[in-house]
């Protein structure tokens, strides 16, 4: 089968054949692939970023984004049957940890992450496992659904970490238009009845947020720490969702708090520097973000069955994996990234 795969950190990944996944466990479900998200933290891979964290051997496929169709199911699995359309929650976990037992799926002790610890989905076929996958219904395409199994799910997680603090009259500023950005607005509307500032480099992409639910859209054109400030009666803002987490958005969205505001982490890649006196003095909050449970994976997909959320997605067929690459990385990609094997 076709995969993309990724030979040495700081080099464009190659798209070659390489052999089908094999079942080696009862619990095993092989998923033909139909669509697999490109994701910023594919290009934070190929950088090196996760080469420690993730410990994995190369070469290995990316893809940590996937939905399809089940192709092949162990001996024990009794939850989807061949045929079935699915969409794949992000890690492969045990069921059996304290962490699992809790049903933080993303905490797993002994868990793998396809796509960044062991081969991924963007290529024909994706092994993972009966607890990853969530049934949908065979009208929904793969192709338009994929992006929610990571970018959508660590959104909507981190929108629904922030719900019981967004009461009415708060605000809550959103960093970022982009590919999570665009599902995490939509997800704090049908969540909260917060107000909604939207931050972004693009005028044309700040465009296109108030139509799902954007009240106030500034551009960051340096003055936007300001602009939001005055958005909020110089209080700053309750919540801080930051889908950039790089380029100073980070320090910017500390700036935007209010008084025991907290600040959503998402994005990544930069790195904050916060005096102690100002964390204590302030109660501000940090929160890290890493993808979402699977409940919450199933609710989103009730949010979108229910046409409360949807995607904007740029389809590229998988033999055009590189160009997805470049058009991401220059900031040419509106919504996100879909490969199609
Ligand atoms: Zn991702
Ligand atoms: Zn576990």
């Amino acid at each position: 089968m076709k995969a993309v795969r990724l030979h040495h950190y700081h080099e464009q990944p190659k798209i070659e054949q390489v052999p089908e996944p094999k079942m080696s466990g009862p619990l095993d479900v092989i998923v033909r692939i139909g669509g697999a998200g490109l994701c910023r933290t594919d290009l934070h891979i190929i950088e090196g970023q996760w080469a420690e964290k993730s410990g994995v051997s190369l070469p290995y496929t990316l893809g940590h984004e996937n939905a399809g169709w089940v192709q092949e199911i162990g001996s024990a699995v009794s939850n989807v049957a061949v045929g079935d359309t699915v969409i794949v929650h992000p890690l492969i976990t045990c069921g059996l940890c304290r962490a699992c037992r809790a049903g933080n799926d993303m905490h797993c002790s002994n868990a793998s992450f396809p796509g960044i610890s062991v081969d991924g989905g963007m290529a024909t076929f994706l092994k993972t496992s009966a607890r990853a996958v969530v049934k949908l219904n065979p009208s929904l395409a793969p192709k338009d659904i994929a992006a929610l199994a990571d970018a959508g799910l660590t959104a909507y997680h981190a929108v629904k970490k922030a719900s019981p603090l967004l009461y009415p009259g708060t605000k809550t500023v959103v960093i970022g238009a982009g590919g999570l950005g665009h599902i995490g607005i939509q997800c704090l509307k049908a969540l909260t009845p917060t107000e909604i500032i939207v931050v972004d480099r693009s005028p044309a992409a700040l465009e296109l947020t108030r139509s799902w639910g954007a009240d106030h859209t500034v551009v960051a054109d340096g003055k936007h720490v300001e602009k939001v400030l005055e958005l909020t009666d110089g209080y700053g803002a309750e919540a801080v969702i930051d889908f950039v987490g790089e380029r100073g958005a980070e320090q910017d969205a500390v700036k935007m708090l209010r008084r025991a505001g907290s600040h959503y982490i998402i994005g990544y890649g930069g790195s904050l520097n916060v005096p102690t006196i100002d964390i204590i003095s302030t109660e501000i909050n940090f929160i890290g973000n890493l993808v979402g449970t699977y409940n919450d994976l199933a609710e989103l997909m009730t949010l979108t069955a229910q046409g409360k959320v949807s995607l904007h997605t740029a389809m590229y067929p998988l033999d055009a994996a590189l160009d997805a690459i470049h058009d991401l990385d220059s900031g040419n990609l509106r919504g996100r990234g879909i490969l199609i094997p």
